[in-house]
């Protein structure tokens, strides 16, 4: 997980926000099975400024391209499935741009040790270690037991330790390392970018 500053909610949501939840609220109510959409032209604007906070990479794993389309690209982080969080499926704030992988992973589940990716006080190296033998991700040996539990369930939530991407990354992990101060590599397409400080260029 990334850090990543959240820009200003887009104009619809703004505006038309509090009445599609309000609806979505008393629909969900009445109809158990009811299925909040959010529409082709909608959907399509919030993606946007969703792409725009992590430069499209996925919120949580930082995969990238995310392998993931439509109503499944945007995760409700508080699960709009739960009835303490049916009014916030339009709240700009509980929106995050996810991965197929991630989105299938959380599901509906709910914790409130998850950490989060815009949060001003979440940095990776607080609370993560990388292990640089097999790609996983695990609890950062001088976090604090609250932060460890934090990053633990984090892990577990989000699966960030599946085979997938642990194999990419030892795959951008091997890409940073081979790379020189005269290296044209110019990283726009780098996936798992918190891996970078930890791989410092060589001089040529
Ligand atoms: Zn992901």
């Amino acid at each position: 997980m990334r850090r990543c500053e959240r820009g200003p909610a887009p104009e619809l949501l703004a505006r038309d926000g509090a009445e599609l939840a309000r609806r979505y609220v008393t629909n969900r109510l009445t109809n158990p099975a009811y299925r909040f959409q959010w529409g082709a032209s909608r959907l399509g604007v919030v993606r946007e400024a969703l792409e725009r906070m992590t430069d499209e990479r996925c919120s949580y794993c930082d995969g990238y391209p995310i392998a993931a389309t439509g109503e499944e690209s945007v995760d409700h982080f508080r699960p709009k499935s739960r009835a303490e969080f049916y009014e916030l499926v339009c709240t700009w704030t509980n929106l995050f741009l996810t991965c197929t992988a991630c989105n299938k992973a959380k599901q509906d589940q709910w914790d409130e040790a998850l950490l989060c990716p815009d949060d001003s006080s979440y940095a990776f190296e607080r609370y993560f270690e990388y292990r640089f033998d097999t790609g996983e991700l695990q609890p950062s040996a001088s976090a604090s037991p609250d932060d460890q539990t934090r990053a633990s369930r984090t892990i577990e939530i989000f699966d960030l330790n599946r085979a997938g991407a642990c194999i990419s990354r030892r795959r951008t992990v091997k890409r940073l390392r081979g790379r020189t101060s005269d290296s044209d590599d110019d990283l726009d397409d780098l996936d798992y970018r918190y891996l970078l400080p930890l791989c410092p260029v060589k001089s040529a």
